[in-house]
C-alpha cells in the first residue's frame, strides 16, 4: 500500500481516532484511568496537527492559532491545578458549556464565510449544530452558576407557562433551522442562536435541588452531540467519533442517574426543582426545628466501634470537603486490625460528581472490594452493629423511602436506619444539597457526633489508639 504525505492527515484522524477509543476503554477502570486520560489527550492532539498540516495556515494564521493555543491550554492547566475535587461538578458544566460554544462557533464561521457553497448534509449539520451547541453552552452556564450558588430557582420558573414559552421558542428554532436551508448566512441564523440560548436558560433554570447530577450529564450528552454535528460541517472524522461517543455515553450515564434517583427523564426536564419551588441547591438550609436530637462525643463513638463487629462507613460530600479520606482509611485499617470486618457504602449520587465516593476513596487506597454499592449493601444493615455517616445527608435520610410529601420521595437510599448504632459526623444540622431536614438525625439509635469530617475521625483515631485498639495483631 502506497501512501502519499498528502494523504497523511487522514491517516493521523484515523490513528487518533483508535487511540480515542482506547483511551475512553480505559477509563472504565480506576487502574487504568490516568494513562488512558493521557492516550485520549494524544489522540486530541494528533487530530489537531492533521488538520494544521491539511489547512495550510498563513503566518498570521499560526499566529492566531499559537495565540489561541497558548491562551486555551494556560486557562485549562490553572483550571485542572486550581479546582478542588468538590467544585468538579461546576467545572464539569463549565467544559460542557465550552464544548457546546465551540460547535456553535464552528458551524456559525463555516455558514457565515462559506455557507453559499455548503451542501444538504452541511446545512442540516449547521442548524443542528448552531441548536445544540447555543442550549448546550446557556444551559451549562446556568448550571454552573446553580451549583455554584450564584443563582437560585425563581419562583416563576416553576409556573406552567414556562412549558409554553419553551415550546414557542424551540418552534422559533425550526422555523430558523428550515429557513437556513435555503440561506445558510441569512437573519435566521441569528435568530436560532438566540432562541435556541433562550431555551437552554429556559429549560435548565427550573431544574434544581437533587436532579442537578440529571442536568450535567445530559448538557455532557449534548455537548458531544453538537460535536459530532460540528464534525459533518467541517467533514472531521474524529469529531464526528467523539461527539457520538461522548453523546452516547452521556446519555447512558443520564439513564443511570435517573434510575439510581428514581426519577424519569421527563419528570426532571418537565416536573420542576426537586426540594420545593424556591429551594436554593448546594446546601445549606435551616436547622429545620428538630426537637430529639442525641449528640455525643468522639470519645462515646470510639467506645462503640471498639466493641463493633462490623462496621459500615457510609461517605457523602462533607467527607469530600473536609479532605478527611486518608483518615477514613487509617480508622478502617486500626478496625480491621481490632478483627473488625470493615465496608463502605456508595450511594450513586453521593457527593457532587457521579462516582465522587470512589475516586475519593481510591485516592487514600481503600480496596475496590470494600466499596459496597447501594443494591448490595442495603440488605446487610440490619446485621450491622456500627454505621458511621461521613458527611452525607440526603443519601441516608429515610423520607426518601417513607414520607409520600417529602421532594426526595422516590429517590432510593442507604437504609443505614436500619442498622444497630447510627453515628452522624457532620458540622451542624444543617441542611445537604437537596436543602430539606432529615428525619434519620432524631431516630433513637442515631447520635449525632458534630464537627468537621477530618478532626472527628483523628478525634476517633487517637480514642482508640488510647484503648489500645488495633494492637492485639502486633502482639499475636
Ligand atoms: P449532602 O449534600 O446531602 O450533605 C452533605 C453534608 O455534608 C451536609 O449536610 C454538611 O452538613 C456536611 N458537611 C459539609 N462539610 C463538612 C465537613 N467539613 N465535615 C463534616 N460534614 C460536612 O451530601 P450527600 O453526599 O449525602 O448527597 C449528595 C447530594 O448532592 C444529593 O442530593 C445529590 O443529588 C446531589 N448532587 C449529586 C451529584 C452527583 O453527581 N453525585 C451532583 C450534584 C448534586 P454540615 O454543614 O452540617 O456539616
Amino acid at each position: 500500500m502506497n501512501l502519499s504525505l498528502s494523504q497523511l492527515p487522514q491517516v493521523m484522524d484515523l490513528v487518533a481516532v483508535l487511540l480515542l477509543s482506547l483511551g475512553i476503554k480505559g477509563l472504565s477502570k480506576v487502574r487504568s484511568a490516568r494513562a488512558a486520560n493521557g492516550l485520549a489527550a494524544l489522540a486530541m492532539a494528533l487530530a489537531v496537527v492533521g488538520l494544521l498540516i491539511q489547512s495550510h495556515p498563513t503566518t498570521t494564521t499560526w499566529l492566531w492559532i499559537a495565540v489561541g493555543l497558548a491562551l486555551g491550554g494556560l486557562a485549562g492547566v490553572v483550571t485542572a491545578m486550581k479546582v478542588p475535587m468538590t467544585a468538579m461538578p461546576e467545572t464539569v458544566a463549565l467544559f460542557n458549556g465550552c464544548g457546546g460554544l465551540a460547535s456553535l462557533m464552528v458551524a456559525l464561521g463555516v455558514a457565515l464565510f462559506q455557507g453559499a457553497e455548503s451542501g444538504g448534509v452541511e446545512r442540516v449539520s449547521i442548524a443542528i449544530s448552531l441548536f445544540v451547541g447555543a442550549i448546550t453552552f446557556s444551559g451549562s452556564i446556568v448550571a454552573m452558576a446553580k451549583l455554584q450558588g450564584w443563582l437560585e430557582t425563581p419562583a416563576w420558573t416553576q409556573s406552567s407557562l414556562r412549558h409554553a414559552v419553551n415550546l414557542a421558542l424551540a418552534l422559533l428554532c425550526l422555523g430558523a433551522a428550515l429557513l437556513l436551508w435555503s440561506e445558510p448566512a441569512g437573519p435566521a441564523l441569528w435568530l436560532e442562536v438566540v432562541a435556541a440560548s433562550l431555551l437552554g436558560i429556559g429549560v435548565t433554570l427550573p431544574i434544581g435541588g437533587a436532579d442537578m447530577p440529571v442536568v450535567i450529564s445530559l448538557l455532557n450528552s449534548y455537548s458531544g452531540v453538537a460535536a459530532a454535528a460540528a464534525g459533518f460541517v467541517v467533514g472531521s472524522q474524529l469529531l464526528i467519533v467523539a461527539g457520538a461517543m461522548v453523546g452516547a455515553a452521556g446519555l447512558i450515564l443520564t439513564q443511570v442517574m435517573c434510575t439510581a434517583m428514581n426519577r424519569s427523564l421527563t419528570s426532571v426536564l418537565f416536573g420542576g426543582a426537586l426540594g420545593g419551588a424556591t429551594t436554593s441547591v448546594g446546601g445549606g438550609g435551616s436547622e429545620a426545628g428538630y426537637t430529639r436530637i442525641t449528640s455525643c462525643s468522639p470519645e462515646e463513638c470510639a467506645m462503640a466501634l471498639e466493641q463493633a463487629e462490623r462496621v459500615v462507613f457510609v461517605p457523602g460530600y462533607g467527607l469530600a470537603v473536609a479532605q478527611a479520606q486518608h483518615s477514613l482509611r487509617e480508622l478502617a485499617k486500626l478496625l480491621e486490625a481490632h478483627g473488625v470486618e470493615v465496608s463502605y457504602a456508595i450511594h450513586p449520587v453521593a457527593g457532587r460528581m457521579p462516582g465522587h465516593m470512589n475516586v475519593l476513596l481510591a485516592e487514600a487506597d481503600v480496596p475496590y472490594e470494600q466499596l459496597i454499592e447501594m443494591e448490595t449493601i442495603n440488605p446487610e444493615f440490619p446485621r450491622t452493629d456500627v454505621v458511621i455517616v461521613l458527611g452525607a445527608n440526603d443519601v441516608v435520610n429515610p423520607q426518601a423511602k417513607n414520607d409520600p410529601t417529602s421532594p426526595l420521595y422516590g429517590m432510593p437510599v442507604l437504609e443505614v436506619d436500619q442498622a444497630r448504632q447510627i453515628f452522624v459526623v457532620k458540622r451542624s444540622l444543617g441542611a445537604g444539597y437537596a436543602g430539606i431536614a432529615n428525619a434519620l438525625f432524631e431516630l433513637p439509635q442515631t447520635a449525632m457526633v458534630f464537627g468537621d469530617a477530618k478532626a472527628v475521625l483523628n478525634g476517633l483515631l487517637s480514642e482508640l489508639r488510647g484503648m489500645g485498639v488495633g494492637k492485639e495483631k502486633a502482639l499475636v
